[in-house]
């Protein structure tokens, strides 16, 4: 009673996950790595290519995928416009605003054949207003301008880790804005905040907004976005009281400046942080808007995203020491239907597979089909476990009744239940609302 082929579906067996065990350097030496990155190398989700640098595979993909989608309807809600600037820039532009020298040990540097020399770029405020010069003077009206991108950036880090947080090569959404006053850059910076905060309240973790050090990128002032984990190598201070966060960094005060609260110390990791630049790049690099008769330099922010850091930070503090836990909007899948272990009792139960796969469909639920039958349901349950996806459905023996009910697990929360498909259609739209 073998359901009919369903073409198109995502099936298990059909996915490139290669499975690891234990982590190795180059010298085949155990390397020590935390747990999630651990998890995500063990499980086929990523795999390292070499120190600091690593390859994400289809699941790991569809992570990266998801959490991209939710920073670009967050940035079109923002009216910002997606660009991609090329991976080099030109070091003739880093050298005009004084970073080339200073920053040279961390930058991964090229020479052409014509021995004209480019960086592979850790980050790109040169490069837009290298853009921005090229085409200008802009007009006001067309101000305030909001440009960003997604993609790899690259740092030649003194002491790379194998793993996600101190990556040599790591992927980041980095978004430059550009106003014709400090109060319309001041308020463009507040709308971006607002923005970052819709972002981390849908991957759902607890996360701080922090007062930050502006560094080597510079500006009037600067904050950071953090996960609060003990592999990170931050420290914030952090009021108990009203969720007053500052960098350790620049601050070594015990007391609120808010509410006069005891600040606590907390080990943390960044994944986000956000500039107002004023005219520090555009001022040198000439990108520059026109007012009637006048040229001025526009006023800029720049505000970087650390996206494989989220994705690794999240698995990290949900999962348990050998099974993945995902935000359930970040999952590779919503949802695995593991279908009848084949010459079982319940084999019947497989015609039931494409009409799963429909109701989760228009319920808008994603979903992997574990079409391994020589397996048990047991073993490709234990896989479901270990993969982390949110939502089980296994067609067991309860669908073989006059009134067909399937297993439905819920990871993350630890529960199951027996449903109908009806029952199941109302579930998952609830689950939809919920994470849609
Ligand atoms: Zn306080």
């Amino acid at each position: 009673m073998a359901s009919k082929t369903i073409i198109n579906l995502p099936r298990v067996s059909r996915i490139f996950h290669p499975m690891a065990s234990g982590l190795y350097d180059s010298e085949g030496k155990a390397e020590i790595a935390f747990k999630g990155y651990e998890l995500l190398v063990n499980y086929g989700i990523i795999k390292p290519a070499s120190t600091g640098m690593y390859a994400l595979l289809p699941l790991g993909m569809r992570v990266l995928n998801k959490l991209i989608n939710i920073v670009d309807k967050e940035m079109a809600n923002l009216g910002a416009e997606k660009i991609l600037l090329p991976a080099l820039t030109s070091a003739t532009l880093w050298r005009k605003t004084n970073r080339y020298d200073t920053s040279k040990t961390e930058l991964f540097t090229v020479t052409d054949r014509h021995d004209r020399e480019y960086l592979l770029s850790p980050t790109y405020e040169e490069a837009i207003c290298g853009l921005m010069s090229s085409v200008g003077p802009v007009s006001s009206k067309l101000l305030p301008l909001r440009l960003y991108q997604i993609s790899s950036k690259w740092r030649d880090e003194m002491k790379p880790r194998l793993d996600l947080l101190r990556s040599r090569e790591f992927i980041m959404k980095d978004l430059y804005t550009f106003d014709a006053c400090l109060d319309g850059a001041q308020h463009t910076y507040d709308l971006v905040c607002e923005s970052y905060d819709n972002i981390f309240k849908q991957i759902g973790m607890n996360y701080a907004k922090v007062v930050g050090d502006v560094g080597t990128i510079g500006g009037l002032k600067s904050h950071e976005y953090h996960y609060v984990s003990d592999i990170g190598e931050d420290v914030i201070l952090r009021c108990p009281a009203c969720d007053f966060s500052i960098n350790q960094i620049i601050s070594k005060t015990t007391s609120c400046p808010e509410c006069k609260g005891e600040l606590r110390q907390y080990n943390s990791a960044e994944v986000g942080h956000m500039f107002l630049l004023s005219t520090k790049y555009s001022q040198p690099l000439k990108a520059v808007f026109a007012k009637q008769h006048e040229v001025k330099p526009m006023v800029m922010g720049c505000f970087g995203l650390g996206l494989s850091r989220i994705l690794t930070l999240v698995v990290d503090m949900l999962s348990a020491n050998d099974e993945i836990r995902w935000p359930v909007k970040l999952a590779p899948y919503t949802a695995c239907i593991i279908s009848p272990k084949i010459g079982s009792k319940e084999e019947g139960g497989s015609v039931y597979v494409e009409q799963l796969f429909k109701s989760l469909e228009k319920c808008g639920i994603d979903a992997i089909l574990d079409d391994r039958t020589k397996l048990t349901i047991g073993k490709r349950m234990k896989l479901a476990r270990v993969i982390g996806y949110p939502y089980v459905i296994v067609i067991g023996k309860t669908a073989m009744q006059s009134v067909p009910l399937f297993e439905v697990h819920d990871l993350n929360n630890d529960t199951y239940h027996e449903m109908s498909l009806e029952q199941i259609s109302n579930y998952f739209n609830d689950v939809n609302l919920k994470i849609s």
